[in-house]
């Protein structure tokens, strides 16, 4: 981690001694990277200034090596940020029955995560229960029951004709009654935040004594998942988040915003579809991740020109082969994000210039946030294939990324206009001079 670092400050290490507007430009990187990492933006400010109020104090106290004083707090603030400590689930010693009751919307692993969950507390000696309390959807109950079997756990299940509240009352007895000392609930998610899911969580809450709630969010929701938490710790109460599909997110901007946003701990990270692929939390390892993705994004600063006039010729081959798609739409967007805005993407694609002010004004820069968390709702096959794009799947988008669906139908109809443009621009479609100029 601290060789990392040392990359990145570098250049405060060489001047030997610490200055505030030393400091400022430093963490003006690392802000960078962690809102590249999606990282939420009050937590970035938070963060950032945290850390610029430690680092300049501490150096005026002990004048030590300014840049060791400043990778030491960044650390140590990032760590702080996710919790410092690894959390466990409050789970009780001896035969004492513990209730985790699971929460979250549809769709982000609830079924699967209780029984990863479930193996995972079986393989530390303890004897649990699964109980299928989601009535609403048929194959919900279905679905716990296969994996129970694969998990070698009992699956606790009374059908969908009882309430909620009644099957989680008659699971606690069946548990006490079978020796069983872990009782895991799981719960009918919404596709949205709703009163009644909240309503439905807190009467379980009220009948039987439920020891750990916890919430269930898809990492790859981003910032999504950072706004289901706070309304879920706000409404229903919880003391822990699993973010699942972190296999599938490569930015951690979730991870990082969570307990700062929530105040409660990640326990556990789903890092895949088996049901064996549940890891604990680190915060010192997510740190690393992050701060990982820092240093190479301060690399790729400093190698700017080269690169995006690598990525533009790339680019303009893809549009030759009109095989241009989400994902290098995201690409050019977070490009330009890092570039400060989309004239001086459009000022380094030889020949174009001025004549692609129609396609500036079109995406403005406030847009550019909601777009990129459209694409990022996107699995990576409808990214690099938008044609399968049906509406049952523009609704899932929609709601990964908490706009209208109308927005997801724009941006698509959007996305295959500035295709058009772009094979219309003379300098990138010319006779192929481009392709032939370099590389
Ligand atoms: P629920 O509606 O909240 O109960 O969600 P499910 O448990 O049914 O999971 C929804 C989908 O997400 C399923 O296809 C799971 O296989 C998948 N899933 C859950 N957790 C993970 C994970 O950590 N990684 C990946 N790649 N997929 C996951
Ligand atoms: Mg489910």
């Amino acid at each position: 981690l601290t060789d990392k670092l040392q990359n990145v400050f570098k250049k405060l290490r060489s001047k030997g001694r610490l200055t505030e507007e030393d400091v400022k430009i430093a963490l003006k990187e690392v802000k960078m990277a962690l809102l590249e990492a999606d990282v939420n933006f009050r937590v970035v400010k938070q963060f950032t200034k945290s850390v610029q109020e430690r680092a300049v104090g501490q150096d005026v106290m002990n004048g030590l090596n300014p840049g060791q004083m400043v990778i030491k707090i960044v650390n140590e603030e990032l760590v702080n940020l996710m919790g410092s400590e690894t959390t466990e689930l409050p789970i009780k010693p001896g035969n004492d029955l513990t209730v985790i009751m699971m929460a979250g919307l549809q769709g982000a692993g609830k079924t699967t995560t209780a029984a990863k969950l479930a193996g995972k507390i079986k393989s530390k000696g303890k004897r649990p229960l699964l109980v299928a309390c989601d009535v609403y959807r048929p194959a919900a109950i279905t679905q716990l029951q296969v994996n129970g079997e694969k998990q070698g756990v009992e699956v606790f299940t009374m059908g969908d004709k009882q309430s909620p509240v009644d099957i989680a009352k008659a699971a606690v007895a069946h548990a006490k009654a079978n020796q069983q000392n872990v009782v895991i609930i799981d719960t009918a998610g919404r596709l949205h935040v709703d009163e009644d899911m909240m309503q439905e969580l807190a009467d379980i809450k009220s009948n039987i004594e439920v020891d750990a709630t916890v919430l269930v969010v898809d990492a790859m929701t981003g910032q999504d998942a950072v706004n289901v938490a706070q309304t879920f710790a706000e409404k229903v109460g919880i003391d822990g988040v699993i973010l699942t599909k972190m296999d599938g997110d490569t930015r951690g901007g979730a991870a990082l915003s969570i307990k700062s946003v929530t105040g409660k701990p990640i326990l556990y990270v789903g890092m895949g579809e088996k049901l064996s692929d549940l890891e604990q939390f680190y915060p010192e390892r997510m740190a690393s991740r992050i701060l990982g993705m820092g240093d190479v994004m301060s690399l790729i600063e400093k190698a700017e020109a080269a690169v995006d006039q690598e990525a533009a010729q790339e680019m303009s081959k893809k549009l030759k082969k009109m095989d241009f798609d989400f994902n290098d739409y995201l690409t050019s967007l977070e490009q330009m994000n890092k570039m400060g805005g989309i004239s001086s993407i459009l000022n380094m694609l030889p020949g174009v210039g001025s004549k692609m002010k129609d396609v500036e004004s079109m995406i403005d820069e406030k847009a550019m946030d909601r777009t990129k968390s459209i694409i990022l709702s996107m699995t990576p096959q409808e990214r690099s294939n938008p044609g399968i794009l049906n509406l049952s799947r523009k609704n899932r988008i929609a709601r990964g990324a908490g706009v209208d669906v109308a927005e997801v139908n724009r941006l698509v109809k959007q996305f295959e206009q500035s295709k058009k443009m772009m094979k219309q621009m003379p300098g990138l479609m010319g006779g192929g001079k481009m392709g032939g100029k370099r590389g």
